[in-house]
């Protein structure tokens, strides 16, 4: 079917309480492995597209790859924009069909950030696009893995309130532990539930998590086994990911498992057939990996059947 409103999923999703998977693509491979994970499990589905992604391979294949998909299968499919830093990003998004954009300003003073985001909910909503803002820091750059943990600057569930209120956003992501990349945390993880239970409380949006990775044994183990250098590498445990969806987190992003998982079915082709140069032969892997990735998430997501 065409792309759907993310608003809509994400609505359908804080009603009946569980979690959509948003996805981060980077080519051709993971689109069609995020879309047909969600298929075979009849699941709703997020596909996100930063900024670097759309400079690697340009807004118009982005949003193309991901809408002739999704028209080809049944469930619904949203299209995000992760992370939109420049106002011209946002603006050719919506130009080109994502259903939702994010606009990060999180690193400006709260007045600033509210008044970036006031303006680019204007330019969205007239549109019917939906808006996702965050308050408080994640520590580690989006696109870079930080091997040093950093203490996260969280969210103050009183601006929260006021920042959802003053800004007219449709979800919500507050910094309440997680960090971005693979190296998230020293020991076991740990979220703030009591600032999310506050901040779902006075918001009364769908509230998205950022930094959300697993970087599970399964993935870790899979890595060493094809040589992909990941020590120390600690991601968001299932269980701790479940309790957030109980306290209101209804969008749960997902890059870092990908990209390893990505590397590692690469790797296992190219470590184990070195005579192989077909294309197909050297993706097909790394397509499977991802596609693992996504169903997992999705089956602790809760989002199975909601399609
Ligand atoms: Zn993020």
């Amino acid at each position: 079917m065409a792309l759907v409103s993310t608003l809509e999923i994400l609505e359908k999703a804080d009603k009946e309480g569980y979690a959509v998977g948003a996805f981060n693509i980077n080519n051709m491979e993971t689109v069609i492995a995020i879309i047909e994970a969600a298929v075979e499990l009849d699941s709703p589905v997020i596909v996100g597209v930063s900024e670097s992604a759309i400079r690697y391979m340009g807004i118009k294949m982005a949003a193309g790859m991901v809408k002739t998909l999704a028209e080809a299968v049944p469930i619904s499919v949203g299209l995000h924009l992760d992370h939109g830093k420049k106002m011209e990003t946002i603006k050719e998004a919506v130009k080109n069909g994502f259903t939702s954009v994010m606009i990060d300003a999180s690193d400006r003073p709260f007045e600033e950030n509210v008044k970036i985001t006031k303006k680019v909910v204007e330019i969205a909503h007239s549109a019917g696009v939906s808006v996702e803002a965050e308050l408080g820091k994640l520590p580690g750059p989006e696109d870079d893995i930080s091997i040093e943990e950093r203490e996260a600057f969280l969210v103050n569930p009183e601006e929260a309130e006021k920042f959802v209120d003053q800004t007219g956003i449709d979800f919500f992501a507050p910094a309440i532990g997680t960090s971005h990349g693979a190296f998230k945390f020293k020991a076991k993880s740990k979220l703030d539930f009591e600032r999310l239970r506050l901040v779902k409380e006075k918001t009364q949006v769908p509230l998205v998590l950022h930094g959300a990775s697993s970087v599970n044994k399964k993935l870790l183990g899979a890595a060493e086994k094809y040589g992909l250098e990941l020590s120390g590498a600690r991601g968001l445990c299932s269980e701790v990911l479940k309790k957030a969806i109980k306290k209101g987190i209804n969008k749960v992003n997902t890059d870092t498992d990908l990209r390893i998982a990505f590397t590692v079915g690469i790797r296992s082709v190219l470590l184990q057939e070195p005579s192989v140069f077909d294309p197909r032969k050297i993706m097909g892997p790394a397509m499977d990996f991802m596609k693992d990735v996504v169903k997992e998430r999705i089956e602790v997501l809760g989002s199975v059947n909601k399609g």
